[in-house]
């Protein structure tokens, strides 16, 4: 059956939904203790979606049982990896057959518009899970070079009970990082997805029961940061972390760990992504690639290109192609296939970033596109400011919405001294046809990937992880694997 191509086709699934409003825990739909609920709403609408279950540390604690359970029973963990790729194989191609669901789901939850969450977040994360389940049996261990009279083999073991704690920014595909390779490797897991955005999450837990994971091996507790997730990070029989979200919660997420029991935390943070223009570059491509990577996913993107930077001599040059291709972006209903960007996640994200907008006026910044709202305060305008400076907050704080910050630059030095400066090293760009350039400056620019003559590039071949206070760790690639598993050295004393 093909996707819909319509608002009409859309809204007509959209009729033919039935909301999850529970928890998943132990392979079983689970109301919250005391029956606590949250309302889960649609950012372009504002209507409630659901009154979904809110996960106290009951929840938790039942969650992380049935995950300890299942991890020491071995039907999972134990299972021969090619038994674990034909379950998570199987729960790729489920994926792809729940394809339309699943995408409106995404966009419903927050806000993106349709068409991207079928083209890309919903593929994405199938494409993701088949490229770690091929991978799982083709890894080997290690000998290691003793002296004849013994054998050292160096083996990954996974590490037990994950906790998975994700944004909403890409639910699906986040939670998928973490949890492909986490469940590949044999581990059981918990995962709490951001309160706005739960509903894909559970139905790919309903998946994975269909594909033949083991009751209690995932388990989706839905709910509050502040209980569920606090409840989560603080677990004693919590062995490791993985956490997406801003700076702040990451740091809490390792206090959690020290005030508990020292499990390992990976986070990946915030960032404030420099795009760096140089003269020499083609000029077309940079600002389409400007375009995409500061108002794709309508800016709230870890990696957006929010700083731009520009070589001075093009810079007026620049600013009028840049400010005239975001004026054509289609904004709107993201139920609408034409809509390149669509709602904010809700009102109190549109009235922080339209107080970060009014910040950068009194600072002296120059507004030259967007800078409002609509009337519901649902969708905001793309907004461009030119002659920021690196001190203005907007040049610095993580806005996490469609504002761009244009700095001019007159030197490379000064160019790369302007992109280093910020708490954060998640991403960069580079755009110049110089090749020396191109290498001279990607090595100095403290981030965790340099896009050259693009932006955002990212791939399950590539690792993707910060920098300074954008978290340490990656996801995606192999790299992650060091997430889900630990090293065991087996040292056998010859006889
Ligand atoms: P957030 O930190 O508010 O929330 C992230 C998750 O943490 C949610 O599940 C939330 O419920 C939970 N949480 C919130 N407060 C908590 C607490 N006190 N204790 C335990 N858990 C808590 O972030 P967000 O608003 O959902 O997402 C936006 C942020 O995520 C941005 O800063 C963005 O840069 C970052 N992000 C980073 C990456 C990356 O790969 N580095 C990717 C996407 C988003």
């Amino acid at each position: 059956m093909s996707s819909p191509t319509t608002k009409q086709g859309w809204l007509e699934l959209k009729n033919t939904l039935v909301y999850q409003d529970k928890a998943w825990i132990d392979g079983k739909w689970h109301s919250a203790y005391g029956d606590e609920t949250y309302e889960v709403t649609n950012p372009a609408t504002g209507e409630t979606i659901v009154k979904m279950a809110a996960c106290q540390q009951q929840d938790v604690d039942l969650a992380v049982s049935a995950a300890k359970r299942t991890f020491e029973s071995g039907t999972w963990s134990m299972s021969s990896p090619s038994h674990r790729k034909e379950v998570l194989k199987k729960l790729a191609a489920l994926i792809r057959e729940n394809q339309d669901e699943l995408a409106l789901l995404e966009s419903l939850n927050m806000g993106k518009p349709v068409a991207d969450a079928l083209n890309l977040d919903i593929p994405g994360s199938a494409a993701c899970i088949e490229w770690y389940a091929e991978a799982i049996d083709k890894i080997y261990g290690d000998v290691a070079p003793t002296d004849a009279n013994n054998v050292a083999t160096i083996t990954r073991e996974p590490v037990g009970v994950v906790g998975a704690v994700v944004p909403w920014n890409f639910p699906l595909d986040i939670a998928v990082w973490k949890l492909a390779p986490a469940l590949v490797t044999g581990n059981s897991v918990v995962l709490k997805p951001a309160e706005e955005s739960p509903h894909t999450v559970l139905k790919l837990a309903e998946l994975a029961k269909e594909a033949g994971l083991p009751d209690g091996v995932l388990n989706i507790i839905t709910g509050v940061g502040a209980v569920a997730g606090q409840a989560l990070g603080l677990h004693h029989d919590v062995d490791s972390l993985v956490f997406t979200g801003s700076t702040a919660t990451g740091k809490r997420f390792l206090k959690y760990s020290a005030e508990s029991n020292m499990k390992q935390v990976w986070p990946e943070t915030g960032g404030k992504s420099p795009n760096l223009i140089f003269a020499d570059c083609d000029l077309d491509k940079a600002v389409e690639g400007a375009v995409n990577g500061i108002f794709f996913n309508q800016g709230e993107v870890c990696s957006a290109n929010s700083r731009i930077l520009v070589d001075n001599k093009i810079r007026a040059k620049f600013v009028e192609a840049f400010v005239e291709a975001a004026e054509k972006l289609v904004i709107g209903d993201p139920l609408d296939p034409e809509t390149q960007v669509g709602a904010i996640i809700d009102q109190a994200q549109v009235e922080r970033i339209l107080a970060a907008i009014e910040t950068a006026k009194q600072q002296g910044a120059k507004l030259v596109l967007g800078g409002n709202a609509d009337l519901s305060k649902r969708f905001l305008h793309p907004t461009i400011f030119d002659q920021v400076t690196p001190s203005m907050d907007v040049a610095k704080e993580e806005i996490f919405g469609p504002v761009a910050s244009i700095i001019g630059f007159d030197s490379e030095e000064e160019a790369i001294d302007i992109a280093n400066n910020s708490i954060y090293g998640l991403a960069a760009s580079v755009w110049s046809n110089d090749i020396s350039r191109v290498y001279r400056v990607s090595k100095r620019l403290r981030a965790g990937t340099v896009s050259v003559n693009t932006v955002d590039a990212l791939d399950f071949t590539t690792p993707f992880g910060g920098y300074k206070q954008s978290g340490f760790g990656r996801d995606l690639s192999l790299y992650a694997l060091d997430k889900f598993t630990q090293l065991k050295t087996t040292w056998i004393k010859l006889s």
